[in-house]
């Protein structure tokens, strides 16, 4: 039965092509933030000095006082009620790495008389319930009540559905205690951190004019399209999100004709519907393409201030997930949706800003630039070199162990790539006082004094292999996945370049009295890149001399997200974190729990799927086959012909190896949940899932996917693979 829905779905697609010519449309500037709660419809609704408070919490991040806060929430309130809108939530970032709302209408009854009401006791604050979030153990039940708090830095903005409008309100979410729950809380603090010791150290540098810093973001998002009627015949992808069977397809992406290619009219009208919303949203999208795999696209927006980037990114997938099915696709944002077929990450592109308007990364033409931007650009090597076991940690979860390194995105190894330019004024840097140069080409570099060789901007992805690239004024963190909320790689980054900065200001403030401001310059930045350099490499990340070379040169190489996770919770991780008060240690122990938990969680329900699709719908398939097949030789035999005897014995063969390797699945799961009942430790839990689990399921597959090149295609009750990446 279901393969005939499977045909009819198929037939159905050519149907779903936009045929109509455009109609009405809006103008993109009237579009763009129409349904936010910005500076613009502050300033035009708030009293004068009003507006500038408002304005000088939201630029440095401050709470707003009570009377504030009711003033915005009545004029929130107007012109959230003025855009149709009747409820309100609190929207958060919960540690599920979706986003969470909590709804409560605007009205109130006075003598039983309607009124609309919204305080500023219920813009700045909200309880919802949260015992229903993971918390790692973080907060027993009897303590379940969490708090959210408004971020100012970030505006309010509306969700328009097709039959009203909901006032969005992005907070924090914390303990009664104050322990942060969500992902939004710490990154709040670690942009202060990196803004205390930004300041510190272009204080040291001699700006007298900047008041404060921020780090900047930009994540290009990749995601897939596939038919929505074949998505729901695929119970894999409705309950994992990545396919469990599947055989090859005779095309893959070999040709690369799917990269850039022209995109298709079915595809773009969803994207220009997605685009829209997220214009109205205030998230500022800018390009869109197809990607290396055949359904693969990209969208990416103008990179800002990263708490509001880290939301709009969440925003974006939603919108991605929601206008896809108006479009009759699904939007998969899994890190590896399709076996043998690349998977889908997200570029995380990270700088740092000041309000006087100076990326921290641009490389500049004056000699004090110059000396900015080396400084800068070495406590960010020194960062990565210190702590990439951290940043694997920031990226590791069950579904990215499927793509990194697989020659599609940078291997587990985390390493910086900084391109020939770049890689050679380090190497001067480094040989700067160190004698006699013996490279007579290689001229040395005196800061303070000389500027920069010119430095390309790198707009072509010189080296995709590298988890870690500066491309021209940012650094492009590569390795993180299409379907990760990327505040944890941010939190991270923040934290360890804030670190790193406070190290260097230290150390030139010891050195400045004697050898003065560029001199100490030139000896901390000396010292810091000679013995951190080994982090810095240029060749092709995906070699296997690369593996060898990584070791010998001290590299850690993490391989798994569970052989990751654990260093988060190490001692010197710990202390960094606490030190900057980004995370304390109750909280970074139950953020490692938590991820511990997720994987865990991820595997078992992947190896439920894959055995009840198994069981329930490729084996009956196989016993139809079988009898048909039984009848046929019957026949054939009783009129004298030729036999299939030899497709019924290769059957016959892989059906038994499905049925055993289904009874040890089976066996296992059953295994695995009894320990996790007896011991509850997450991670030696995990590690079960990782190295039991995970081999029995591929073994199932294997089979299974010999299975579907065997029976009759009439039968076989899942979207193939050739049909879920081609038709569209
Ligand atoms: P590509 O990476 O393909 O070369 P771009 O250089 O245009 O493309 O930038 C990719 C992303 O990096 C975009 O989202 C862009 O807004 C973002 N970006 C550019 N400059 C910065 C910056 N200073 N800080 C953070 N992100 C940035
Ligand atoms: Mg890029």
């Amino acid at each position: 039965m279901s393969s005939e829905a499977r045909r009819a779905a198929i037939q159905s697609i050519s149907r779903k092509h936009p045929l109509a010519p455009l109609g009405e449309v809006e103008k993109l500037e009237d579009l763009f933030g129409r349904n936010v709660f910005g500076l613009p419809q502050m300033r035009a609704r708030l009293p004068e000095s009003a507006y500038r408070a408002l304005e000088s919490c939201i630029e440095r991040g401050h709470e707003l006082d009570h009377g504030l806060a009711d003033l915005v929430a009545s004029a929130m309130k107007e012109w959230a009620v003025e855009r149709g809108a009747t409820h309100f939530t609190h929207w958060f970032q919960p540690m599920t790495g979706s986003t969470a709302e909590k709804h409560d209408s605007f009205i109130d009854l006075e003598n039983g008389k309607l009124l609309l009401q919204f305080s500023g006791k219920a813009l700045i604050k909200g309880e919802p319930d949260a015992s229903s979030f993971p918390s790692g153990g973080l907060r027993a039940t009897f303590e379940a009540r969490g708090y959210t708090a408004w971020d100012p830095t970030s505006p309010a903005f509306i969700r328009e559905t097709a039959s009203g409008a909901t006032l969005c309100i992005p907070t924090a979410f914390c303990s009664w205690t104050g322990e942060a729950l969500d992902k939004k809380t710490p990154l709040l603090r670690s942009c202060e951190a990196l803004n205390r010791s930004a300041m510190r150290m272009l204080r040291l540098l001699g700006d007298e004019q900047v008041q404060f810093v921020y780090p900047t973001v930009g994540a290009e998002q990749e995601y897939f399209l596939v038919d929505r009627e074949l998505h729901l015949q695929r119970p894999d992808l409705v309950a994992t999100g990545r396919t469990l069977f599947g055989a090859r397809p005779p095309k893959g992406q070999e040709l690369e004709d799917h990269y850039f290619g022209s995109i298709s009219p079915r595809v773009l009208a969803f994207m220009h519907e997605a685009e829209c919303e997220l214009w109205k949203l205030g998230v500022p999208v800018k390009t869109r393409h197809n990607e290396v795999a055949p359904s693969q696209f990209e969208i990416a927006p103008i990179f800002e201030r990263t708490t509001l980037s880290t939301d709009h990114n969440m925003l974006t997938m939603e919108v991605l997930r929601q206008v896809a099915q108006r479009h009759g696709f699904q939007c998969l944002l899994h890190e590896k949706p399709f076996a043998g077929i690349n998977g889908s990450g997200k570029h995380n592109n990270w700088s740092m800003a000041t309000d006087t308007g100076v990326n921290l990364l641009d490389p500049g033409q004056t000699p004090e630039t110059n000396m900015r931007f080396v400084v800068v650009l070495t406590a960010v090597i020194r960062a990565i070199d210190l702590h990439a076991d951290l940043l694997r940690v920031s990226i590791a979860h069950a579904a990215n162990d499927h793509r990194l390194g697989a020659n599609e995105a940078p291997p587990a190894i985390i390493s910086i790539y900084l391109g020939e330019e770049l890689e050679a004024v380090v190497e001067s840097l480094v040989s700067g006082g160190a004698g006699p140069n013996r490279d007579a080409d290689r001229q040395t570099m005196r800061l303070g004094v000389g500027t920069l060789p010119p430095l390309p901007r790198d707009t072509t992805d010189r080296n995709r292999t590298s988890p870690f690239a500066f491309t021209g004024n940012k650094f492009e963190f590569r390795a993180v996945g299409s379907g990760q909320s990327i505040a944890t790689p941010n939190i991270f980054l923040n934290t360890i370049v804030a670190d790193s900065l406070d190290f260097l200001a230290a150390e030139i403030e010891k050195l400045r009295d004697s050898a003065g401001l560029a001199g100490a310059v030139q000896q901390v930045v000396q010292q810091v890149l000679t013995q951190h350099k080994r982090v810095i490499f240029g060749g092709n990340g995906y070699s296997a001399e690369w593996h060898a070379e990584a070791e010998s040169r001290g590299l850690p190489n993490l391989r798994t997200a569970v052989d990751a996770i654990g260093v988060y919770s190490a001692p010197d991780k710990v202390e960094i974190f606490e030190r900057h008060r980004v995370l304390s240690k109750k909280e970074v122990e139950s953020r490692t729990n938590i991820m511990f938990e997720a994987y865990a969680k991820a595997i078992a329900i992947e190896a439920q799927s894959a055995a009840g699709i198994a069981s329930s719908m490729l084996l009956p398939a196989a016993t139809t086959y079988q009898r048909n097949l039984a009848e046929s030789i019957e026949s054939a035999r009783r009129a004298g012909a030729k036999t299939l005897d030899r497709q019924e014995r290769r059957l016959q063969d892989v059906v038994g190896r499905i049925e055993s390797a289904l009874g040890a699945l089976e066996t296992l799961q059953t295994a695995t949940e009894k320990a996790e009942r007896h011991h509850g430790e997450p991670a030696g839990h995990a590690k079960l899932y990782r190295d039991e689990v995970i081999p029995a399921m591929n073994a199932l597959r294997e089979s299974c996917d010999v299975l579907e090149t065997l029976v009759d295609d009439d039968l076989w009750p899942l979207p193939k693979y050739r049909e879920m990446l081609f038709v569209h």
